[in-house]
């Protein structure tokens, strides 16, 4: 069965989710193509890091005018390679680019597409796929009766393979023709003001919540995230209080994240955060209250006040790191 993904690119460099969306095709290949997909400008230093997590294949389109993701023109590339290779299933980051491809390529292919997908197996030749619902409460478990079926992976949970810097994908480089009839135009890409950790990508979240009181306390949770190389994360009142940007918001209405540490400070623990991070490896609640819900899906509570918490876990972490 041949597995066509899609690989990301971002900051000049290839996001890990790509690389987890790779290896999982791998994985699931057992010796047929794995056909990874690479859309953009100025393409080709990308390809022996794709070779490495076992591509056979690397299709490369390349054109100034794909340097910016437009949703059109990557979903009808991908429509016209997909008709073309007709792969058994195509596989993609489930960030906000990869859900609005998936999206957009499943319903012009009229096929079935199952987003934000945790874990896939093949079954007695099928494939069954599983995908948290109603905010995280239920899980979800799928079988294809089709023969091509599309899937957005959450990022953080398929681990990696290891690297082989032996293999040599075949690299095919495919023309484009700029289409005169796109419906929409990327005018200005809005940075934030300051470059801080993606959190989506991040290994480590520490994260605060309406504890924190107020918006210059989150330097007490920057502090520590440096200590740990991690990324900030916030909820919803924090970020609805105007103490951090909505792209740091993790929940229902802002980002899923998976990583292997996330330290929840001063967050209560409401469902609608609950269903972004509980699908970390390893939780960490601070809140000085005991019965505090957050505290039901933490491997560790540490019941106190962040304001002495925080400060003498960045100490400690200092001391251990450092040294
Ligand atoms: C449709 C919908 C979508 C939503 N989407 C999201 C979403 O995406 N993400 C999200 O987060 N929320 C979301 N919410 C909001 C959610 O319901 C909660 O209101 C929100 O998560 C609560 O944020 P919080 O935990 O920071 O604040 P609170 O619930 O007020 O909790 C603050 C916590 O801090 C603790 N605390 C206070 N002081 C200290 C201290 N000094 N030391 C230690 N602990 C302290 C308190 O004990 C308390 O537990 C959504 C709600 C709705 C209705």
């Amino acid at each position: 069965m041949d597995i066509l993904t899609l690989g990301e690119i971002k900051n000049q460099k290839l996001t890990r989710a790509s690389l987890e969306v790779l290896s999982e095709a791998k994985r699931l290949a057992n010796g047929k193509k794995v056909i990874n997909v690479l859309i953009g400008n100025n393409l080709k230093d990308f390809s022996a890091l794709i070779s490495s997590y076992g591509a056979s294949e690397i299709l490369l389109i390349e054109d100034p005018s794909l340097g910016e993701f437009n949703s059109q023109s990557y979903s009808e590339i991908l429509v016209n390679i997909i008709k073309e290779k007709k792969p058994a299933l195509f596989l993609l980051p489930a960030n906000i680019h990869g859900k609005e491809i998936a999206a957009l390529v499943s319903a012009k292919l009229e096929i079935s597409l199952i987003s934000d997908c945790t874990d896939l197996k093949i079954k007695d030749n099928l494939l069954e796929y599983i995908h948290p619902i109603y905010s995280g409460k239920v899980i979800a478990a799928y079988q294809s009766l089709t023969s091509f079926q599309a899937a957005a992976l959450r990022p953080n949970i398929f681990p990696l393979i290891e690297e082989n810097p032996n293999n040599q994908a075949q690299i095919i480089h495919l023309s484009f023709i700029p289409q005169d009839n796109l419906k929409i135009k990327l005018l200005e890409v809005l940075k934030p003001k300051e470059e801080t950790l993606e959190i989506s990508e991040a290994r480590i979240i520490v994260s605060g919540g309406r504890g924190l009181k107020e918006a210059e306390n989150f330097k007490l949770l920057e502090e520590l995230a440096e200590v740990l190389g991690a990324a900030v994360g916030a909820s919803r009142l924090a970020v609805d209080a105007g103490w951090r940007d909505h792209q740091y918001q993790v929940g229902q209405t802002g980002k899923v994240v998976s990583p292997d540490l996330y330290i929840a400070c001063g967050i209560s623990g409401a469902i609608q955060h609950l269903v972004g991070m509980s699908s970390s490896k390893c939780i960490i609640a601070i809140n000085k209250d005991p019965e505090a819900n957050i505290f039901k899906v933490a491997n560790y509570g540490i019941v106190g006040d962040l304001f002495e918490v925080v400060p003498l876990l960045t100490e400690e972490f200092k001391k251990i790191l450092t040294n």
